[in-house]
């Protein structure tokens, strides 16, 4: 299998390449030259196959020869050695909950396996490979758990202290060994940008081989396809599924559509989203155009230009009326989330974290403008990580997991420094 850049101007890479270089040459994006077709028996086949062996005929076709079949069985079997359950929320609404890996969000399933595909093309470099990336919450926790002690990579976060959840910090703070975490006094937007001259800096890159660990990466990108599988695994009707994905930078969606293309049997594509509707607008009107980002209460989805979108119009092969005819979009305020995951919860028990909330609203809309289907919302963080905004909503507590009562007792450890890009480079060479 070989990659092709979305802006056409750049050299055919195979898998191993394009994870390693993340952004083609050109800043495009890369994209598989040809989309793979599942054999019809895997779906037939599907109830009764294991996780594993799902996972490792999803993606074969994807790493070709980069991987070893033995390699890519045993990083498929640790990606996702965690539940991820299907859930019967109301009549014709069902949630895929995708919180029940280690950082409590769907961003786990690619990190896990970037980290592990990395860690093995690494595996006879002299020296240490530094993946080095800035995070705004979600993102810098599943790259520190999905690279926590893969042999031969060093991490380093930057976060903006101050301005990520209790949560978070303790998800980037407490693994120590081969994860650094830096405490920026700045903003996200300064952490990016002393990231960003970092991988500019040639003198830097001399000394220290540098990558980055993006969502754009086809090897976080690719492998989230997985649990759509897993879904259709514990669909019991006739009819494929409506999914619903609540979206900021559409990499989760956009697998879920590339899934759809090799065979996976789906009805109807919604991307929910908050206030942040770049691609709505675009479908409404035809033309795509960036919009300035607004913050929300379910602010892991605030993207005002979705970098995974230019994939949305390559599965289809950027035919708009195709595109239209397998996605919708809707588009929901802070304060109709709110409302409804309160409801949700005072009527069923289900309790959604803001990002699910949107999810839910999305599916309830396509659901009531098109009669006799039925589908599936993904819940993509657990309401936990968000609950200095979900708790004041429905006006409890909720309760503490063992597993985050097992973040709460430990150390962290990190490092201040000033929002300038030497202190950056300080760090770098020193360790
Ligand atoms: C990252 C994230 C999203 C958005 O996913 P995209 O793939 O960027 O569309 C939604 N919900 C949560 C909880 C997230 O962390």
């Amino acid at each position: 299998m070989l990659y092709r850049s979305t802006n056409n101007q750049s050299p055919l890479v195979d898998f191993e390449q394009a994870t390693i270089m993340g952004l083609a040459p050109d800043k495009g994006l890369y994209f598989p030259e040809k989309i793979p077709t599942l054999p019809s028996a895997f779906i037939r086949n599907i109830k009764s196959s294991s996780r594993e062996d799902i996972c490792f005929a999803v993606i074969k076709p994807f790493t070709g020869s980069s991987l070893p079949d033995e390699t890519l069985y045993q990083i498929v079997s640790e990606t996702v050695n965690f539940p991820i359950p299907l859930v019967k929320v109301e009549e014709d609404i069902y949630a895929l909950e995708l919180f029940h890996g280690p950082t409590m969000a769907f961003k786990d399933v690619g990190a896990r396996f970037m980290s592990r595909c990395l860690g093995y093309f690494n595996r006879n470099n002299q020296n240490k490979l530094t993946v080095l990336v800035a995070t705004s919450g979600d993102t810098g926790g599943a790259v520190a758990s999905g690279f926590h002690n893969v042999e031969g990579i060093d991490v380093v976060i930057l976060y903006p202290k101050g301005k990520v959840s209790k949560f978070q910090e303790l998800q980037l703070t407490t693994f120590g060994g081969n994860v650094s975490a830096l405490a920026v006094e700045g903003t996200f937007d300064q952490c990016q940008s002393m990231v960003k001259q970092a991988f500019a800096d040639q003198e830097l890159r001399h000394q220290k081989e540098l990558t980055s660990a993006n969502s754009i990466n086809i090897a976080r990108w690719l492998p989230q396809q997985f649990y759509y599988f897993f879904a259709c695994q514990q669909w019991e009707f006739d009819q494929p599924p409506v999914f619903c994905v609540p979206s900021g930078n559409y990499g989760n969606i956009c697998a879920g559509m590339m899934a759809f293309r090799t065979g996976l049997p789906v009805s109807h594509f919604v991307a929910a989203c908050n206030a942040n509707q770049a691609v709505k607008l675009y479908l409404d009107s035809g033309t795509y155009q960036s919009q300035q980002t607004v913050p929300t209460i379910s602010n892991a989805m605030d993207v005002g230009d979705p970098s995974n979108f230019i994939r949305i119009l390559e599965l289809f092969e950027k035919e708009y009326s195709q595109v239209k005819k397998n996605l919708s979009a809707f588009t929901f305020s802070d304060a109709e989330t709110s409302a409804i995951l309160k409801s949700v919860y005072e009527r069923t028990g289900y309790l959604m974290d803001t990002h699910g909330a949107v999810g839910y609203l999305g599916l309830q809309k396509y659901l009531s403008e098109n009669t006799g289907v039925k589908g599936i919302f993904l819940e993509t963080a657990h309401p936990l990580k968000f609950s200095n905004v979900v708790e004041p909503i429905i006006g409890a507590t909720i309760p503490i997991s063992p597993e985050a009562e097992l973040l709460f007792s430990r150390d962290q450890l990190m490092e201040t420094i000033p929002a300038t890009y030497p202190a950056l480079k300080d760090f770098l060479l020193a360790s």
